[in-house]
C-alpha cells in the first residue's frame, strides 16, 4: 500500500503538483522517496519530450552500468527487453512512448545487465499547461523472485515431487514436441514403457515409505541408463516412460531394454532390508508403429501387455500382429459368452496315475472348447479371457457342477480334481456352489478335489484363511497345482492345509537331463510333502526315462501322456467299466529335442519383379527360402520381411526348389522370440517406390520401373547393404559338413594372434551381456557355428562322453562334435534354469539368444579388433580361451 502511495506521488501528472503539499510534508514524502530507492525494491524514472533519460534511481542505474552518470541522455526503450522476446520489446515499449499513452505492468528485463532481473515498468505522459506533451515519469518494481515462484510453481505441475522425474504431463508436451513433423521431415521416435513386475508385493511387505524408496531408486537406475534426464518420465504408480527422439535402431532400443531389465532386477537396498523386483517393458517406433504420439503410446502399451503376458521380465516391440491378437481376443471373448449356451464346451478328464500300481486313482477335469470356426481353443488361452471378462465365476460354476455329476456315475474310489482360478476362489459364494453341486450329484465330498495355483496367495491372507477353513470343513480336498512355476514358497506349506502338491511339467521335463538339479529337488518336495502328510503329484510325463526317474524319486502319482491325454467323459467310463483301471506307460524312450521349422510368407524383389515366397529357416544372418526361380548364386536380391522390414540379400545357395540366401546386415531379437530388422523403411518412402505398405506382403506383380527401377535403385533408395561379396560358409544356410575350425572354412578369414585373443577375452568379460563370455569362449573352443550354439539344448550334450550331436537342417545325418576339455569345463559353468532346456539362454527370459550381435560389436571394438568377424574366430587355427 505504502509503496503504491509513493509511486502515485512520484508518478502522478501535474494535478498531483497542483495540491500544495506543507513544506515538512513534501520533504518528508522526499525522504521516504529516497529510502525506498535505495531499498531496490522499486526505482523511478523520467524522459524528456524525446524518450531520452532526465532521472533514473541510483539503485537501478548501478545494476544497468558501471558508470550510471551516462544512463542519463539514453533512450529510455532502449534499456529494456521485453519478457516475451527482444525484438517485441524494442518495437513495443518506443510504441507506446511515441504515442505519449500511460502504461501500467509491462513485463521487462535489462538489456544491458547481466544478472537476469526482472520488472515491471508503468509510466504516464505528462503535459504542461498548454497541453504539450513533456515527458514521463513512471517507476518500475523489481518482480524476478514473484516470478520464479510462480515458474517454480507451474514447473512443480511438470515434475513427479517424489522422484524428480518429468511426469506424464511433460511427457505428453515432449512426445509431441517429438513427434512434430514426423511425417514430413522423415524423423522418427521411439517409446517405452516399463512396468515394475512384484512392486506391490514390496509396497505391501515392506510399506509405503519402502515402495517410494525404491521407486526412487529405480528412477536414478533409469537416468544412469539413459543419461538424459529429459527423457525419462515417470507417468505414475510403478510406471515409467522412455521417448527417444530420433531414434529407430531396433537393436540398439532392444539392448536398452536389456539393460534396463537387468538393472532394474538387481537387488534394492531399502533400510537394511533387501528387496528385488523385475520389470517388463513394451516398444514402439514412430512412424511405424504409429504417427502420432497418441498411437505410439497406444501401441507401447500393447507390447508391454505382451511383454507381461509372455511371462515379465521380457521387452516386446509393438508388432501388427498384437493389435490382430488384440482384436482376435476380443472376437473370442464375444463367442464365449455363447459357447456354454451352444453346448461348444466340454469336460474331458485326464487319468492320474499310482506309482505303487500303475492304477488311475482320480481324474483331473480339463475343459475343451470346439469353436464351430476356429476349432479346438486351449483352457491356457480361453480360461484367461473368460478370467478378464468376468465370465469365471459362471463357467466355473459349470465345470464344478459337470464334473461332480460325471464322478459320481464312476467308482467309488475314483476322485475327480477341479481347476478353480484365483479369482473364483476369492469369490465368496465358492463353498456354496460346491456344496450345491455336491448334494445335487450325490458325490461325497472326499472324492473332490480342488486345485489351486499359487495366485491366490496373492490376494488378503486374512480371507484366503477363511476360505481354506471353509472348503476343508465342507470336507473336500485340496491341491496346489503347477508348483515350482509361480513363488514356490515353502512358506505357504507351513499353514495352508493341502492334500496333494502337483510337481509342475517343466520341473518334470528338464528332471532326466544330465547334471539337472530337479532331481534333488523333487526328492525334496517329496520329502517334505511326506512329513506334511500330503500326496505327490508329477504332471507332464511324457516319456519312460521321465516316468523311471519320477518313480525312483518317491513321487506317490502321476499324471502325463505315458498314460493318457485327457479323453472324454464316455471313454473314461470304459476305462472304468471293471471297477479298476490299471494303465500300461507307453512313450517314447527319451524327450527329443524340438527344432523350430518355419513357414512364413515373404516377398523378394528381383528383375523389376516383386514375387512371393516362404522362409523355411530363418537365422539373423540369412534364410532358406522356397517358390524362387531363376535365380542364379550370387544374385542379389530385396527380400521384404513385412511390417516395413527389407533386407539386401544374396543368393548362396541354390538347390531343390529352395535357395539358401545371406543378408547382408543381420537380423536383430525382435523380444518376441523372431527376428526384425535393425531399422525399418519409411512407409512414405515405401509408397513412395510403389511398395505401399497395405498389399506390399501379397501376390507378385511386376513393379512399376519409374518409380521403383531395380534392386540397386531401391536398395539406394532404402539404404539396405548387401553381404560382401565372400560367401559366408558360417551361415545357416550352408548344408557343408561341420568344420572343426581347420582353418578351411570357405573363403579367406582374418586369423588371429594371441595377443588379440587376450585382448578379445578381456573385453568380453566385462560385457553388460553375460552370456557373450560362453558363446564366444564356445566358438573358439569348439570352433562351432553360431546357429547351432545359440540353438543348442542340453539334450544333445553329454559331457561325460564329451560329445554334442547337432541335429542336420535338411533331415540329413546329425553331427558329433568332439568337445575338448576346456570346452566341457565351459559348458560346466553355463548358468542353468529350471524348465529352460536351452544351453545358452537370456537369463531374464530364459529363451535363446536371437540376436547378440550388438554386445560382440561392443566387444570387439573395445578389443580394438573392428574388423574381426565371429566367423574369423571359429575359423581360426587357434583353440584356447
Ligand atoms: P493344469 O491344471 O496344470 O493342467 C494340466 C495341463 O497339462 C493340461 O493342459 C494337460 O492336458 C496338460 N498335460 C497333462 N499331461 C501332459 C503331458 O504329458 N505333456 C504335456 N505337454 N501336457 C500335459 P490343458 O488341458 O491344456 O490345460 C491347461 C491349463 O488350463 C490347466 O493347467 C489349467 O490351469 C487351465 N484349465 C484347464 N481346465 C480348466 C478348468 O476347468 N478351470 C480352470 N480354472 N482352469 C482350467
Ligand atoms: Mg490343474
Ligand atoms: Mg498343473
Amino acid at each position: 500500500m505504502a509503496r503504491n502511495a509513493i509511486f502515485s506521488l512520484f508518478s502522478g501528472g501535474p494535478e498531483t503538483e497542483a495540491v500544495a503539499a506543507p513544506k515538512s510534508t513534501s520533504s518528508q514524502a522526499l525522504l521516504l522517496l529516497k529510502n525506498f530507492e535505495e531499498s531496490y525494491k522499486g526505482w523511478f524514472w523520467s524522459t524528456d519530450h524525446d524518450g531520452r533519460l532526465t532521472y533514473l534511481s541510483d539503485s537501478i542505474s548501478r545494476l544497468m552500468s558501471e558508470e550510471p552518470d551516462q544512463l542519463i541522455g539514453l533512450e529510455f526503450a532502449e534499456l529494456f527487453v521485453r519478457a516475451d522476446g527482444a525484438s517485441a520489446a524494442r518495437e513495443r515499449l518506443p510504441f507506446i512512448l511515441c504515442r505519449h499513452s500511460n502504461f501500467e505492468k509491462l513485463t521487462v528485463r535489462t538489456a544491458r545487465s547481466t544478472d537476469g532481473r526482472w520488472w515491471e515498468l508503468s509510466g504516464s505522459a505528462q503535459f504542461s499547461g498548454d497541453g504539450s506533451f513533456v515527458g514521463y515519469r513512471g517507476y518500475g518494481v523489481d518482480i524476478t523472485e514473484q516470478l520464479a515462484s510462480s515458474e517454480q510453481a507451474s514447473e512443480l505441475a511438470m515434475y513427479d515431487p517424489l522422484t524428480g522425474l518429468p511426469n506424464r504431463l511433460s511427457m505428453s508436451k515432449y512426445l509431441e514436441a517429438a513427434m512434430a513433423g514426423i511425417d514430413l521431415l522423415g524423423r522418427s521416435c521411439a517409446v517405452l514403457l516399463i512396468d515394475l513386475d512384484r512392486f506391490k508385493q514390496v509396497n505391501d511387505s515392506l510399506g509405503h515409505p519402502a515402495g517410494d524408496a525404491l521407486l526412487r531408486q529405480v528412477s536414478e537406475r533409469l537416468l544412469r541408463l539413459v543419461g538424459d534426464r529429459e527423457k525419462v518420465f515417470r507417468l505414475g504408480g510403478d510406471e515409467f516412460q522412455i521417448i527417444m527422439p530420433q531414434c529407430d535402431d531396433r537393436d540398439m532400443l532392444a539392448g536398452l531394454a536389456d539393460d534396463i531389465i537387468i538393472s532394474l532386477s538387481q537387488p534394492y537396498s531399502i533400510d537394511g532390508s533387501r528387496c528385488s523386483i523385475g520389470a517388463s517393458i513394451g516398444m514402439a517406433v514412430g512412424p511405424v508403429d504409429g504417427r502420432t504420439g497418441e498411437d505410439l503410446v497406444r501401441n507401447a502399451d500393447l507390447a508391454l501387455y505382451a511383454a507381461k503376458d509372455h511371462g515379465r521380465g521380457c521387452h516386446k516391440f509393438f508388432s501388427s500382429e498384437l493389435l490382430k491378437s488384440v482384436e482376435e481376443r476380443r472376437g473370442l471373448e464375444e463367442d464365449l459368452r455363447d459357447a456354454l449356451a451352444k453346448g461348444q464346451l466340454s469336460l474331458f478328464y485326464q487319468p492320474l496315475v499310482s506309482t505303487k500300481t500303475s492304477c488311475v486313482t482320480g481324474v483331473e477335469a480339463l475343459i475343451r472348447w470346439q469353436h464351430p470356426v476356429r476349432g479346438f481353443i486351449s483352457p491356457a488361452l480361453f480360461i484367461p479371457i473368460a478370467e478378464e471378462a468376468n465370465m469365471i465365476d459362471q463357467l466355473g460354476e459349470w465345470i464344478i457342477r459337470k464334473a461332480c455329476e460325471d464322478a459320481a456315475g464312476w467308482p467309488a474310489e475314483i476322485r475327480v480334481a477341479v481347476n478353480v482360478s484365483p479369482l473364483q476362489f476369492a469369490n465368496e459364494a465358492l463353498p456354496q456352489i460346491v456344496v450345491s453341486a455336491l448334494a445335487s450329484s450325490g458325490l461325497p465330498a472326499s472324492r473332490l478335489e480342488i486345485e489351486l495355483t499359487e495366485g491366490i496367495f496373492l490376494g488378503e491372507s486374512a480371507e484366503t484363511d477363511a476360505m481354506f477353513a471353509t472348503l476343508k470343513t465342507i470336507g473336500v480336498r485340496l491341491a496346489l497345482d503347477d508348483f515350482g512355476t509361480g513363488y514356490s514358497s515353502l512358506g505357504y506349506l507351513k499353514t495352508a492345509p493341502f492334500d496333494k502338491i502337483k510337481i509342475d511339467q517343466s520341473f518334470v521335463r528338464e528332471a532326466t537331463l544330465p547334471a539337472s538339479r530337479n532331481r534333488a529337488i523333487i526328492s525334496a518336495i517329496v520329502a517334505l510333502a511326506d512329513a506334511l502328510s500330503m500326496e505327490t503329484t508329477a504332471e507332464g510325463v511324457e516319456t519312460l526315462d521321465q516316468l523311471d526317474l519320477i518313480c525312483s524319486l518317491g513321487v506317490s502319482h502321476i499324471q502325463g501322456y505315458v498314460y493318457s491325454k485327457a479323453i472324454s467323459s464316455d471313454e473314461l467310463s470304459r476305462g472304468l467299466e471293471t471297477g479298476e483301471w490299471c494303465i500300461e506307460a507307453s512313450g517314447p524312450a527319451k524327450q527329443r529335442s524340438t527344432r523350430k521349422s518355419m513357414y512364413r510368407k515373404v516377398g523378394a524383389i528381383y528383375g523389376g519383379h516383386y514375387y512371393s515366397a516362404l522362409v523355411r529357416n530363418l537365422s539373423e544372418s540369412g534364410a532358406l527360402l522356397e517358390g524362387l526361380s531363376g535365380l542364379s548364386l550370387g544374385a542379389q536380391l530385396i527380400v521384404d520381411l513385412g511390417e516395413c522390414q527389407l533386407v539386401a540379400a544374396i543368393v548362396r545357395r541354390v538347390g531343390d526348389q529352395r535357395l539358401g540366401i545371406e543378408f547382408g546386415e543381420p537380423l536383430v531379437d525382435d523380444g518376441a522370440g523372431g527376428l526384425s530388422t535393425s531399422q525399418r523403411v519409411s512407409p512414405y518412402l515405401l509408397s513412395k517406390m510403389g511398395l505401399a505398405t497395405s498389399d506390399y506382403l501379397g501376390e507378385s506383380r511386376a513393379l512399376d520401373q519409374a518409380s521403383s527401377g531395380s534392386v540397386e535403385k531401391l536398395t539406394t533408395s532404402f539404404r539396405l547393404k548387401f553381404p560382401s561379396n565372400q560367401p559366408d560358409s558360417g551361415g545357416l544356410i550352408s548344408n557343408s559338413p561341420y568344420k572343426t575350425g581347420n582353418g578351411t572354412g570357405g573363403g579367406s578369414h582374418r586369423s588371429i594372434s594371441n595377443a588379440e585373443l587376450a585382448r578379445l577375452r578381456a573385453a568380453v568379460e566385462v560385457s553388460h551381456n553375460s552370456s557373450l563370455k560362453y558363446i564366444i569362449g564356445l566358438v573358439v573352443l569348439t570352433g562351432a557355428r553360431l546357429q547351432d550354439l545359440l540353438s543348442a539344448q542340453w539334450d544333445d550334450v553329454d559331457l561325460w562322453g564329451r560329445t554334442w550331436t547337432i541335429a542336420s537342417e535338411n533331415k540329413g545325418r546329425p553331427t558329433e562334435v568332439k568337445l575338448s576339455t576346456a570346452a566341457v569345463d565351459l559348458m560346466n559353468q553355463l548358468p542353468r534354469w529350471e524348465g529352460c532346456p536351452h544351453m545358452i539362454a537370456n537369463p531374464i527370459t530364459k529363451k535363446p539368444y536371437n540376436s547378440f550381435f550388438g554386445s560382440w560389436d561392443k566387444a570387439r571394438k573395445k578389443a580394438g579388433l573392428g574388423t574381426l568377424s565371429i566367423h574369423d574366430l571359429r575359423n581360426s587355427p587357434i583353440r584356447t580361451w
